[in-house]
């Protein structure tokens, strides 16, 4: 039966407004941004036990409960199906539901993405076995330094020397050539015949976070040969704006260093990571996107670039400070070299030199702002207007409005300039002299959420990950507290994620991530699908668990602080807040236990919720 994609089903549930459609049949009191109550429809309700937030989207019924989503409120209501649920909503909330023929288009995208998807793992394999039996380019891979566990890891192959090598094989497999050349895999002659795209190549796979081979990229083995590479041409799998090659092995290693190194080239990074510094990217074939920094914002606080000196270079790098900073990464600059100062890229320095040399240059690295002080002329009055400008627009791109008055003051007291961004031409803004980050924005992909702070995501993976954190966790944020409009995480997204994993939990005792992706709105949805991989010991884990929900809670209470202008109000949020820091400075010499460190938690989240009512009052 032909149905709605989840796509569609998820757009929908963000579009509705949960309490509106709830509206409908039962009266609302709201409690709070977001939170409504009102008489649970399902029981004989006589004091208002439903709770409903329209902003995870969920409702709750205390009493008996009754609770879930939008169209389960209206499925129960209503007592009709899941599809007649959808369509009602849709229609009150002036949705326009696609015809159901064209479920026809989604079904064939999607069996497209199935088709590029097999079809790379055909590839993929077929150049590793060729690899395995082709002793030269084995020893060329040697040659390079390349051992056999990293060419296992990273999956390198072998692209033979023939026009029809992959594509046979494809063929016998009841592939067409035309399926081929959708995949990328093959080109299109202008005769109409059809041949293998990568031929006598070292074969590069590129994987998504999920470590799915999207795409290649292939690396010549003459010396003269040219390209020097050729990458997979876009598909519906791969998109280069959009993917890091190495994130899928090294985002365990950025998020744990909250730092990243971005290289160029795959050498670079697979001679990095097998080197044992693995908190490395490679924007392959591109320039560094928005879209990667919004990707990285989710691992690191750092980014170092490496530079290597030439102007084309120089104006790369200079993009890309101002892409990472946008989303509140901290660039550092550091450029590697031989010894007789002759420039070389991190795959050469780490075969010549090693991985202790290079964390030492690393060390040396340089605070963007010297960098940019170095490499831009301000000798005159009218270049140091220029370069004045060019630095201001770089840190009005910075979002922490703190952080940006910091630079500002600094610039201030180097360069006699004023502290703000008076007189700051909007047509000087760098984003939009280079037009990149504009472009950006207007493409395809458009990551609305913000850069989510590493903390938030390790707490919410810590969760997730673990069951006797999570059962913790449903005593902390228990439903009265969440519908109390009190969010101990800065991220909605997370906020949301966390909020409904509970919920499932507490309703069916167990957690299922799939279940709980499919409730997830996209966003949310690619950031639980992002969460690095990681185990804890459960002892460790409680004990991190407890003393972040501290911390957590401690930042509330310096947010509200800092939100109001009540002096007498401020200091009982400093005494609450001094009470904290110490009881966490306890945790973490572990002088009390987990369980009293969760009855204070516990004690804690009642003045929270004092503090956050008065705050609301006034
Ligand atoms: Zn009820």
């Amino acid at each position: 039966m032909a149905f709605y994609s989840n796509d569609i089903i998820s757009q929908l549930k963000n579009h509705a407004d949960i309490a509106d459609v709830i509206q409908q049949f039962v009266p609302l009191k709201a409690s709070g941004t977001n939170r409504y109550t009102g008489r649970c429809p399902f029981h004989d309700d006589k004091s208002p036990s439903m709770s409903v937030n329209s902003a995870i989207g969920i409702y709750k019924c205390f009493a008996c409960n009754a609770g879930g989503d939008v169209f389960k409120f209206v499925m129960e209501h209503e007592k009709v199906d899941f599809k007649a649920a959808v369509e009602w909503v849709a229609r009150a909330t002036g949705f326009e539901l696609p015809s159901l023929s064209n479920a026809k288009e989604n079904k064939a995208a999607l069996e497209e993405r199935d088709l590029v998807q097999r079809l790379n793992i055909l590839a993929v394999e077929w150049f590793e076995k060729n690899l395995a039996e082709n002793k030269e380019v084995l020893d060329y891979l040697n040659q390079r330094g390349i051992s056999e566990e990293t060419r296992k890891k990273f999956r390198i192959g072998y692209a033979p020397n023939k026009r029809e090598g992959l594509l046979a094989l494809a063929i016998r497999q009841g592939f067409s050539p035309r399926q081929l050349v959708q995949a990328g895999l093959a080109t299109e002659k202008e005769n109409g015949g059809v041949s293998d795209k990568f031929r006598d190549r070292l074969m590069i796979p590129i994987q998504n976070l999920t470590g799915n081979v999207i795409a290649f990229g292939g690396r010549v083995l003459q010396k003269d040969a040219k390209p020097k590479y050729m990458n997979s041409p876009q598909t519906v799998l791969y998109d280069k704006k959009n993917t890091l090659f190495g994130l899928h092995h090294s985002k365990q290693g950025i998020a744990k260093a909250q730092e990243v190194i971005i290289v160029e080239g795959y050498f670079d990074l697979i001679s990095l990571y097998q080197a044992g510094i693995q908190n490395v990217v490679a924007a392959s074939g591109t320039a560094l996107t928005e879209f990667h920094a919004t990707l990285l914002a989710r691992y690191a606080k750092t980014a170092y670039l490496v530079f290597d000196g030439d102007s084309a270079g120089k104006e790369a790098t200079l993009r890309s400070i101002e892409i990472v900073l946008a989303k509140s990464i901290t660039p550092k600059i550091f450029s590697l070299s031989r010894p007789n100062g002759e420039k070389i890229d991190p795959d050469n320095f780490i075969q010549e030199r090693g991985p202790e040399a290079f964390l030492q240059e690393l060390k040396t690295a340089e605070n963007w702002l010297d960098y940019l002080t170095r490499e831009i002329q301000h000798d005159n009055p009218e270049d140091k207007a220029n370069f004045i400008h060019r630095v201001k627009s770089i840190i009005s791109l910075i979002p922490d409005v703190e952080l940006s008055q910091q630079y500002l003051n600094l610039l201030s007291e180097r360069f006699g300039t004023e502290a703000s961004f008076r007189g700051l031409k909007p047509s000087l803004k760098v984003s939009q002299k280079t037009g990149l980050i504009k472009e950006e924005k207007s493409s395809q992909i458009d990551v609305s959420w913000k850069a989510i702070s590493p903390t938030e995501l390790r707490y919410v993976n810590l969760i997730l990950q673990n069951p006797a954190v999570l059962k913790a966790a449903t005593l902390i944020f228990n439903l009265e507290f969440v519908s109390s409009g009190i969010s101990l995480l800065e991220s909605p997204f997370l906020t949301d994620i966390l909020g409904l994993a509970l919920l499932q939990y507490q309703e069916t005792e167990t957690l299922n991530l799939k279940s709980l992706a499919n409730n997830l709105s996209d966003e949310c949805r690619d950031i639980l699908f992002s969460l690095p991989e990681e185990s804890w010991k459960e002892e460790n884990a409680i004990r991190e668990f407890l003393e972040m929900t501290l911390d957590f809670e401690k930042r509330f209470a310096e947010r509200m602080r800092f939100r109001t202008e009540d002096i007498e109000f401020k200091l009982e949020l400093t005494t609450f807040t001094t009470k904290l820091k110490r009881l966490l400075a306890d945790c973490k010499k572990m002088k009390i236990t987990p369980n009293e460190q969760l009855q204070q938690i516990l004690n804690f989240r009642q003045e929270l919720q004092l503090f956050h009512r008065t705050l609301q009052g006034n």
